[in-house]
């Protein structure tokens, strides 16, 4: 029976780590009301924690971004989003 995501297909994600893009880190900086639009893009909807600088980051294709821990684990069991049920592979 499979469901979830292998290793595998997990590691051909891209992982990114928080603080060092160059563009989130500007998008930051020079939009700090944009907490409404960005929020999905700072925070980790499985743990809801926000990201801090040097947490690694997974980002599927819908761009939605999750710690890579929290996502890893929950692919592990559904190959979906968190947020918006896409298929992730
Ligand atoms: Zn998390
Ligand atoms: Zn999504």
């Amino acid at each position: 029976m499979y469901q979830g995501v292998t290793k595998q297909q997990l590691s051909l994600l891209p992982l990114s780590k928080y603080g060092d893009d160059d563009g989130d880190a500007e998008i930051a900086l020079l939009d700090p009301e944009g907490e409404s639009e960005m929020s999905t893009d700072k925070t980790c909807a499985i743990c809801t924690l926000d990201y801090e600088k040097g947490d690694l980051i997974r980002k599927l294709k819908c761009r939605h971004t999750y710690h890579q821990e929290c996502i890893d684990d929950w692919l592990g069991k559904k190959n979906e989003c968190c947020l918006c049920k896409a298929k992730v592979v």
